[in-house]
């Protein structure tokens, strides 16, 4: 076993520790970054696949990712447009597909009045919502109590509104059932992304993705790191006392006085605290759980879907794939869609042979774009259920009564240990946006501790400078 000594250890090597130890070693702390997977990224993973550009996890850049953009501007990292031109589909529950164009999903005047006055009620919520604070906001305890699906049927006797509206957080953010969750998490996720608005519009959610792939942004920090990344080396034991810590990973022990935990939440009691965290920290972990969703690739040797004019945008709530978008990377000549299955969905799909769940998902995939969809010549799903490290897709949050009852705890360090991620962040909460902000923060706040300084709570996590030139 390898001994060392370095002023921060950082556990993980996804954007949010990476993050945290770059800006820690530009202000010449030393560091080290422990990480359990053979390969820096964590949520972010992007493979080769018979020619194409498969990003396996996170990809996706939004505007308003201000964390993000400021990072990557600063490695020179550049972003391209996710293809958008042509109608988009709609499936309805009686299986007709629905060629449309603008916002609106072609569902009945009544129907889409009724989704905008929902959207409306959530956007007014989540304007009075400090994204950093949800437990604050005045509605807090009330909204917590109830789940996203009765809260939204509280509003709306239009089931399908509810529904179309749900979709948008339940499978496709949280990717959890709206039963599962309150109606407080949900307006978290609108007020992470600014307003509801913004996270209902798949132009500007989905907005931009990064020129050598979201792995690549963590490929290019950990290159800057250097020796200081060392992989296979989960740490199953932290020993901490208020004078320091020594984390024991695989290969590598590290002593240091300081810890960046930056694992997901649910994997935090995977680590053996000695002496154990505290009663707070013990109880308030158990809470936050992972979504699960399959986001499925299936390549084809052109995007055929842009010859017929269809931009490739398919909803569903009814359907196996309840989103599809065109998501070919740039430079390619071959056409990708990507898909994907949330929560009960994903359950059923993983209880079937592989033969039968690779027929009913491109199946689902012709229902929207027809039969050429069946014959992709690379298919693959994304499994995160099934990665040890990760246990799930996209995030985690809380369950119901569990925002307002633990959150505030959640970025209280203890002693020495400081817990960042994106599923902690307020701001691009369960975005790689969110994971830069809390790994500036988490920084920010240790090199304060080390320096004796005072620390700036209203820190974003965006870089001073990009702030200057906004
Ligand atoms: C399928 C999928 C699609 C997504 N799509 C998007 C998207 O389009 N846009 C977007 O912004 N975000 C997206 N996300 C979310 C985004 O990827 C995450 O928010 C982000 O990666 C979180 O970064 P993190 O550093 O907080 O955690 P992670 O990326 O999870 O990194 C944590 C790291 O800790 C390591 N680790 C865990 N336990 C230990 C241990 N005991 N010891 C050492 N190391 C350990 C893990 O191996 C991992 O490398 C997606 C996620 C998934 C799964």
């Amino acid at each position: 076993m390898k001994q060392i000594e370095r002023d921060v250890v950082i556990i993980g090597a996804g954007p949010s520790g990476l993050t945290a130890a770059y800006e820690l070693k530009k202000c010449g702390k030393s560091v080290a970054v422990l990480e359990a997977r053979d390969r820096v990224g964590g949520r972010t993973w992007s493979e080769e696949m018979d020619g194409a550009t498969i990003e396996i996890g996170g990809q996706w850049i939004s505007p308003d990712q201000t964390g993000l953009y400021s990072l990557i501007n600063e490695l020179g990292i550049e972003t391209f447009e996710r293809y958008k031109e042509g109608k988009s589909l709609y499936r309805t529950a009686e299986g007709e597909t629905i060629a449309y164009e603008g916002e609106d999903f072609p569902v009945a005047p009544g129907t889409v009045a009724e989704m905008n006055k929902l959207v409306q009620v959530m956007n007014d919520l989540a304007a009075q919502m400090n994204p950093d604070k949800p437990w604050d906001h005045p509605q807090a305890k009330e909204l917590d109590m109830i789940s996203f699906h009765h809260f939204l049927r509280e509003h709306s006797t239009d089931e399908l509104a509810c529904d179309n509206v749900g979709l948008f957080i339940a499978g496709g953010m949280l990717t959890k059932p709206a039963h599962t969750f309150s109606a407080l998490q949900a307006v978290l996720m609108a007020s992470s992304a600014g307003s509801f608005d913004n996270l209902v519009d798949e132009d500007f959610i989905l907005d931009r993705r990064i020129v050598g792939t979201m792995q690549g942004v963590s490929k290019t920090v950990a290159e800057r790191l250097g020796d200081d990344v060392y992989l296979e080396n989960p740490v199953l034991k932290l020993e901490w006392s208020e004078d320091g810590v020594i984390a024991h990973g695989a290969t590598v022990s590290v002593k240091a006085k300081k810890a960046v935990i930056a694992v997901p939440p649910n994997l935090y009691s995977r680590i053996s605290y000695v002496p154990a965290l505290p009663r707070k920290q013990l109880v308030t972990h158990q809470h936050q759980s992972m979504g699960l969703v399959i986001k499925v690739h299936a390549v084809y040797e052109t995007p055929f879907w842009r010859e017929a004019g269809l931009s490739g945008t398919c909803f569903g709530p009814n359907s196996v794939v309840q989103e599809l978008y065109d998501n070919t990377y740039t430079g390619e000549s071959t056409g990708t869609l990507v898909g994907f299955i949330s929560d009960v969905d994903a359950d059923a799909m993983w209880e079937l042979s592989e033969e039968e769940r690779k027929s009913q998902i491109l199946q689902g995939i012709a229902d929207f774009l027809g039969d050429k969809a069946l014959e992709p010549k690379v298919f693959y799903l994304s499994d995160f259920g099934a990665e040890e490290w990760t246990r799930g897709a996209y995030a985690t949050s809380y369950d119901l009564g569990g925002l307002a009852r633990f959150g505030s705890v959640q970025n209280d360090n203890v002693g020495p240990l400081y817990f960042s991620s994106s599923d902690l962040a307020g701001e691009g909460y369960q975005h790689v946006d969110g994971a830069v902000r809390m790994g500036r923060r988490s920084a920010a706040r240790i090199i304060a501790q080390l320096e004796g300084s005072s620390y700036d709570e209203s820190y974003d996590g965006v870089a001073p400078l990009d702030k200057v030139n906004a």
